[in-house]
């Protein structure tokens, strides 16, 4: 899959989360003393069952919740030093259950991921990023259709378009993969492993993250179980402790990467 630098040519963002605690009142932690940092073009996958933090996490990340303690720095600025506004620029981010009715067709959600940079934009640019972004989510046949009457993996492929015209230095995406069939599946996580921006992805399936991210953590109960290569980090035991499953891990023949398969526990 090629991109064409009218889509993409993006700074790369670094991401440092250090000492990382939030939670909604004073007396209840959700996210507990989180570190990891995400190189410059890297993708990195979290994982955790429902419940573990990760959505609450992703929130921290694109400056929608204030930390309790210790600080999330974009190029080693302090995201709360940074202007709203260039945040909004420079962070992307598609989220679980996008509004439901926007009044407006596919082709015109996509575009206003161009909002941020409405200023620098002409016309014609902003169309042709609009469609190239359409057409890398197969969505160029339903471009003139209204939002509202996709089915869910449609409308999840749209918002990943609507990110990907924003042009982002970070892109943070919560489970985007939950409404989309096996190819689309594929494709999107392949697209995102590509792209030369950062991107911090939540998911529920441990194959996927193994079979895309550069690194993956593990968390579980709002706390890092593991961080690093998937290999190092999806052992058995980690996922034992982490999903309460046993898991049997091979080299898959044909990719090369590590390929689960789980179960309950001995006793089957
Ligand atoms: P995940 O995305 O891994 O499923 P979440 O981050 O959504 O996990 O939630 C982690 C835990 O924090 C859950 O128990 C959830 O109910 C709780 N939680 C998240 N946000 C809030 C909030 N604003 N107020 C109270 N509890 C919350
Ligand atoms: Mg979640």
């Amino acid at each position: 899959m090629e991109l064409s630098e009218s889509l993409y040519g993006p700074r790369p963002a670094a991401l440092k989360v250090e000492a990382l605690s939030w939670g909604p009142t004073r007396r209840q932690t959700i996210i507990h003393d989180l570190a990891f940092s995400v190189n410059p073009g890297e993708m990195l996958a979290i994982v955790g069952p429902n419940g573990a933090g990760k959505s609450s996490l992703l929130r921290c990340l694109y400056r929608f919740h204030r930390p309790v303690a210790g600080r999330v720095s974009l190029d080693g600025t302090d995201l709360w030093q940074l202007e709203p506004r260039d945040v909004a620029r420079r962070v992307a981010t598609v989220l679980q259950e996008p509004a439901g009715d926007f009044g407006l067709t596919v082709a015109e959600v996509v575009e206003l991921g161009l909002t941020p940079h409405a200023e620098s934009r002409n016309r014609k640019a902003a169309l042709a990023a609009v469609g190239e972004a359409l057409s890398l989510m197969n969505l160029t046949h339903l471009a003139a259709r209204s939002f509202a009457s996709l089915s869910g993996g449609e409308k999840q492929r749209t918002m990943i378009a609507k990110a990907l015209v924003q042009k982002p230095d970070l892109l943070i995406l919560d489970e985007p993969t939950n409404h989309l069939d096996i190819r689309h599946q594929l494709e999107v996580l392949a697209l995102l492993a590509h792209l030369p921006t950062t991107v911090i992805v939540s998911l529920h399936d441990l194959p996927l993250a193994a079979a895309h991210a550069d690194h993956v953590l593990v968390m579980h109960d709002g706390r890092k179980v593991a961080c690093g290569p998937a290999l190092k980090v999806l052992t058995p035991e980690t996922i034992r402790e982490t999903f309460a499953v046993e898991t049997t891990v091979e080299r898959h023949p044909k990719t090369g990467r590590p390929r689960f398969s789980f179960h309950l526990d001995h006793s089957f």
